[in-house]
């Protein structure tokens, strides 16, 4: 078993994402006789959907998946940033504030995705946040109790966070979906194909049936005024404001693939590109879950195991089974992501003065139109902030076409001294590539 407590390891596959797509994979390589370890940089593994405090307080789903993982043998290292990564399968972390080496022969990218944030006029506002933030914190213990509280945007995560935030006892105000009446209708009948999911959507409405739920409708702006928030709503016929505490936005989620394209594997429409084992353009580099597109926990879990068990050499049996079920859940996302795409109105709320790099609190009359992403850093600083430009460059790919060029390590902050303890591993691995 790899020893957690030296600073170089050596495991046959190392998994980069303790959510449901790298628990899967973990369990599934560890499973066929792999050694593996999972580095995540979170604090208890689950990822974003299974993210907890208490285990108990998860779904049993969750809870047998966190249990496999336990009793595969995998060495779980949590509170393991990932931020660097060569070929050769050599990945570098920062890991209780000193440099951390994993070598393997196959590297699982499970990285997930985050939040898509789009600017509009009094977003930044305290008060504002992202529909996954706010699950978020409502899972690390955010009291919303009496807090009047909006959600809007657009997507199938608007109704379990709309519900979770009436069981925590807020006072519900309205549930805005961006989408047109007709697309929202269409994939609800849809919902045939998939009674589970049908189940699941009407049960989180049942938790907030007396809140308005309204289909067409989007924020136009939000302004503070008095110590709370006056959302401006629209219909595009029609326009109103009302007052609230709290404003949950959605715009959908955007795939993490900054480690893969640090090693360099192909991203086409924002997603990794794999083949039909999970397998990227780059040899011993697998991607599963959200890096390859938006797809929910469910493929993320099928996704995993097909990838663990690839990885591990033992494609052939149970991967195959798993193929017709993955290409399910794919028709499925595909069919949200038509209903729910995002309106080109939403393009139209920002303002001059609307800030969209919120690091560097540049405005969008500094972002010309045509710019790549390294252009609009050199020219304006954007992207050049903490966030390292996930917020902001998926959002001007969105606003203004722009590409997100630009990937380069650190992937986040980290001291000199790990940097420079790591540079020394990457570069040896470029020498033996
Ligand atoms: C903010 C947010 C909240 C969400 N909430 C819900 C929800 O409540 N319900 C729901 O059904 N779906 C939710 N989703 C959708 C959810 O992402 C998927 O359904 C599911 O969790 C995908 O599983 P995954 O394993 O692909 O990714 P994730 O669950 O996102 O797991 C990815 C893991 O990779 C880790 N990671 C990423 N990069 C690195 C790195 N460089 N170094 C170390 N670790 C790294 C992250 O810490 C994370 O734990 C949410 C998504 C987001 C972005």
């Amino acid at each position: 078993m790899p020893d957690a407590g030296a600073s170089t390891m050596r495991a046959d596959i190392v998994v980069v994402g303790a959510g449901p797509a790298g628990i899967a994979a973990a369990v599934a390589a560890s499973g066929a006789g792999r050694t593996v370890v999972v580095l995540d940089a979170s604090p208890r593994p689950g990822g974003q959907v299974w993210r907890h405090r208490d285990r108990a307080s998860l779904p049993s789903v969750a809870r047998m998946w966190l249990d496999r993982l336990d009793r595969s043998g995998a060495t779980v290292l949590c509170g393991a940033q990932v931020v660097d990564a060569g070929p050769g399968a050599r990945i570098g972390a920062e890991y209780q504030g000193r440099a951390l080496k994993v070598e393997a022969q196959a590297v699982i990218l499970a990285t997930g995705a985050q939040e898509l944030l789009l600017p509009f006029p009094g977003w930044t506002l305290p008060g504002v946040l992202g529909v996954g933030g706010a699950q978020a914190l409502l899972k690390a213990g955010m009291d919303v109790r009496g807090k009047r509280v909006a959600v809007a945007g657009t997507g199938p995560l608007l109704l379990p966070v709309a519900a979770a935030l009436a069981k925590a006892g807020a006072d519900l105000r309205m549930v805005a979906e961006q989408a047109p009446p007709e697309d929202v209708r269409r994939f609800a009948v849809s919902l045939w194909r998939t009674p589970r999911r049908l189940l699941q959507g009407v049960a989180y409405r049942a938790s907030f049936l007396s809140v308005r739920y309204r289909w067409g409708t989007w924020v136009r702006r939000v302004a503070e005024m008095g110590g709370e928030l006056i959302v401006t709503y629209t219909t595009g016929r029609s326009s109103w404001a009302e007052p609230v505490d709290l404003l949950c936005t959605a715009a959908g989620l955007v795939p993490s693939t900054e480690l893969a394209r640090l090693v360099g594997c192909e991203v086409r429409e924002g997603q990794v590109v794999v083949d039909g084992r999970q397998q990227t353009t780059v040899p011993s580099y697998y991607a599963a879950g959200e890096p390859t597109g938006d797809t929910g926990m469910e493929a993320a879990l099928v996704e995993g195991t097909i990838a663990g068990l690839e990885a591990a050499g033992r494609g052939s049996g149970e991967a195959g089974k798993l193929k017709a079920e993955r290409a399910a859940h794919r028709r499925f996302a595909a069919r949200a992501a038509a209903a729910f795409r995002l309106r080109p109105e939403l393009r139209e709320r920002v303002e001059p003065d609307t800030i969209v790099c919120r690091c560097e609190d540049v405005p969008m009359s500094a972002i010309r139109h045509g710019w790549s992403g390294r252009q609009a850093k050199l020219a304006t600083r954007a992207g050049m902030g903490s966030c390292q430009g996930r917020t902001c460059g998926a959002a001007l790919e969105y606003l203004v076409g722009m590409a997100r060029d630009t990937v380069r390590t650190p992937l986040a902050p980290t001291s000199i001294g790990v940097l420079a303890d790591l540079a020394s591993h990457l570069d040896e691995s470029q020498g033996a590539s």
